[in-house]
């Protein structure tokens, strides 16, 4: 039995208001077979899917064969991209992709070289959000995203806000992978994290790594999405309608009528 999951359906059946809840998948490009197992899994669920696809990693074989998961599945499954090629740059530190030590031009050329091969091999298909490798970038990179038609960026929870104009930031709380002092989570301290994550906020947004998902995470995975698939007091959404969903940060719409007016 999934006794860990009780705390989740307790937390749900207290809201009075149903929670917005989106779920990411990154590293779409590695792994392929446990990708594989992992939307499988999800196709059972009548539950959203965005995927962090890592733009270099994407080959038109990868591109067709995402592609037809999307005509396949009855649920929403969406693409978006995940940093250029997935790289660490910085010297010192945690790793970055995007981090501040890298000049403008580096960030600007990086992030374009993505988007660009992201709409060529996806098309219509791509939606304007970008997941930065590791969950984290330096500020600078908002403004830029904005300059190339990204409106959605999704970090952890913890990384907090850039606050640039025309930039809504949509983070995940919860971490299916998530390490604490260098050990995966029990069950029960994941399902009490996920309780946590769901019972008060209007949109809440959970996280998978499949590269590092086996048979057993991919089966108490399941029984996660089962829960919050059919429970009355959960709206599945994509990433997009969930960061619609977000006040969008004090002084952006200022900003940016003044942009649209200078
Ligand atoms: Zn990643």
């Amino acid at each position: 039995m999934s006794a860990w999951l009780d705390p989740v359906r307790r937390a749900l059946d207290a809201r009075s208001a149903p929670v917005a809840l989106f779920v990411r998948d990154d590293d779409a490009g590695w792994a392929d077979e446990r990708l594989a197992a992992l939307l499988t899994m999800w196709a059972g669920h009548r539950v959203a899917l965005d995927l962090a696809v890592i733009p270099s990693e994407l080959t038109d074989q990868r591109a067709q064969w995402l592609t037809g998961w999307r005509r396949a599945c009855p649920a929403r499954l969406g693409f978006h991209q995940h940093g250029w090629a997935h790289v660490n740059h910085e010297p010192t530190g945690r790793r970055c992709e995007f981090g501040a030590s890298r000049p403008l031009d580096g960030l600007r050329r990086d992030l374009s070289h993505g988007r660009a091969r992201m709409v060529e091999a996806l098309g219509a298909a791509v939606d304007p959000v970008f997941t930065p490798p590791w969950n984290r970038c330096a500020d600078a990179v908002g403004p830029l995203l904005v300059e190339m038609g990204v409106t959605v960026l999704s970090r952890d929870v913890t990384a907090g806000a850039i606050g640039a104009a025309g930039l809504r930031e949509c983070p995940v709380h919860v971490d299916w992978s998530g390490k604490k002092r260098g050990l995966r989570l029990t069950r029960h301290a994941l399902g009490a994290v996920c309780a946590d994550a769901l019972a008060h906020r209007p949109v809440a947004g959970l996280l998978f790594h499949h590269a590092v998902m086996d048979a057993p995470d991919l089966h108490d995975a399941s029984a996660l999405l089962d829960v919050l698939g059919r429970h009355h007091m959960v709206r599945s959404v994509s990433l997009v309608e969930a960061a619609s969903l977000l006040p969008r940060p004090r002084g952006s719409d200022a900003i940016a009528a003044a942009e649209a007016s200078a």
